[in-house]
């Protein structure tokens, strides 16, 4: 089976377009979170995630959207965002939004697996750095965990007594790439596919991952998409300015 995983979409239509074209075939789709939330195609990805997707886990800005969470801990744009969101989105979305599940999730015929967007222990925690890993890493019975929330594609392992993070090395900045990671099957793994439409890694392109199980590798990929398109829509929807800029960064 390949899994398609796909994390932190955040409203962003080129991107997740671009990301759907350049995935290999697959037989089953994940939805780590943060569907909406920055970008200004917020119900588009919601109609497109839904047609696609089969299982969710809830991210902290589908919650802030939808009334879930309070916007205290968001910044003036995080939170600017949230309410143009919570405005724009349609009865429908809003309510299938607010209904998206807790992690962790588990995923149907893969016992092995679990899926959370935060960290296994706490929904809205960042596991940044590898002293961020080791707690959930140590405590974890499940051999492969998928998350997203932190926007940086790769992740961290555990084997025996040493643990480490890794990240995909890519040959350029503007083309289609991918780069696998053969998993060892004594390991336990926490695992970000990167983030679909808002990357934070310095690399502008969508991010996303397949699992393969039979061959047991993840395939990490990085694709251009349309930036002018979704940065255009962006300033049309007068959300803060920076949400487009900070696009064609990676930041
Ligand atoms: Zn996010």
């Amino acid at each position: 089976m390949r899994i398609l995983l796909l994390s932190d979409i955040h409203a962003n239509l080129e991107a997740l377009d671009a990301s759907l074209a350049a995935a290999p075939s697959f037989d089953t789709i994940v939805n780590l979170g943060d569907i909406v939330g920055y970008g200004a195609s917020p119900n588009e990805v919601a109609n497109r995630s839904r047609e696609l997707g089969k299982v969710f886990v809830r991210g902290n800005h589908d919650k802030a959207a939808t009334g879930l969470m309070d916007l205290d801990d968001f910044n003036p744009m995080a939170a600017a965002a949230a309410i143009w969101t919570r405005d724009t989105l349609t009865p429908e979305n809003l309510q299938w939004l607010r209904e998206l599940p807790h992690g962790p999730v588990s995923l149907p015929d893969f016992p092995d697996i679990q899926l959370v967007h935060g960290s296994p222990n706490d929904e809205d925690e960042y596991v940044v750095s590898l002293g961020d890993a080791l707690a959930p890493l140590i405590t974890l019975t499940m051999p492969l965990t998928f998350f997203g929330h932190t926007h940086l594609q790769g992740g961290f392992f555990a084997n025996g007594s040493s643990a480490d993070g890794f990240r995909p090395e890519y040959r350029t900045v503007g083309q289609a790439e991918s780069v696998p990671l053969h998993l060892k099957t004594n390991a336990r793994y926490l695992i970000n596919p990167g983030s679909v439409g808002q990357p934070r890694d310095g690399d502008w392109r969508a991010a996303f991952a397949v699992y393969d199980s039979e061959a047991n590798v993840v395939h990490f990929y990085r694709t251009p998409y349309n930036l002018k398109a979704a940065q255009d829509r962006i300033f049309g929807a007068k959300l803060p300015p920076r949400l487009a800029t900070r696009l064609a960064a990676g930041r």
